[in-house]
């Protein structure tokens, strides 16, 4: 099977309201990280945009937020963007609507206990259905990505990793990791030498 890291751009305009990549005129990406929070990978990322001074975006598990509530707070103030990813990391098709869009909103809930109305919504796996997306994109910027890194991939090395970043980095990038353990090994050491060879091609980084 053919892995996909980058979904060819006329396949991305098929879906014009769903955000794939920004402004392609301007040298400026964007990091995103799936999953957390979660205690040890996501302090860690932290730690590392902290050190290069980058800001990014986290797609948080409200069960996650429930369970590490000091770490979603981390999160917001160095000044990161924050964004839905679910109560329960449903995956799209195999979830009735009515459940999908209450799980959903339900991280909504958790999140405004935070003084954050999310803009933002991912959907796990990368999938749902019309009807949830119809659903969704009526309060939520839905926003998927232009590289996918597969960090979560036991097979893969932070080598590969980096190796995926510069070969489909390109101006507008949204580019996908994961703060998960599953992500860890591959994360935390990829993130340093993608941050670098970025900024050494002359990449400044944004929050969504
Ligand atoms: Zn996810």
């Amino acid at each position: 099977m053919r892995i996909l890291y980058q979904f060819p751009t006329w396949l991305q305009r098929c879906y014009p309201n769903v955000l794939w990549r920004k402004d392609s005129t301007r040298k400026i990406v964007y990091l995103t990280f799936d999953d957390g929070p979660i205690e040890g990978v996501t302090t860690e990322i932290l730690a590392i945009l902290r050190r290069y001074d980058v800001k990014a975006t986290f797609f948080c598990v409200g069960d996650n937020i429930r369970k590490h509530p000091d770490i979603f707070e981390l999160i917001l103030s160095e000044g990161h963007s924050v964004g839905n990813h679910t109560y329960h990391h449903l995956p799209g098709w195999q979830t009735p609507a009515k459940a999908y869009i209450d799980d959903v909103r339900s991280t909504d809930e958790l999140m405004s206990n935070y003084g954050v109305s999310p803009r933002l919504f991912r959907p796990p796996y990368g999938r749902m259905s019309l009807s949830q997306k119809h659903q969704i994109a009526a309060t939520h910027k839905i926003v998927l990505w232009d590289v996918l890194t597969h960090d979560y991939n036991p097979r893969y090395t932070p080598q590969k990793i980096l190796d995926i970043v510069r070969r489909y980095t390109r101006n507008g990038s949204v580019i996908n990791f994961h703060d998960s353990v599953k992500s860890e090994k591959n994360v935390i050491s990829a993130l340093p030498e993608c941050i670098k060879w970025l900024m050494s091609e002359g990449y400044s980084f944004d929050k969504l």
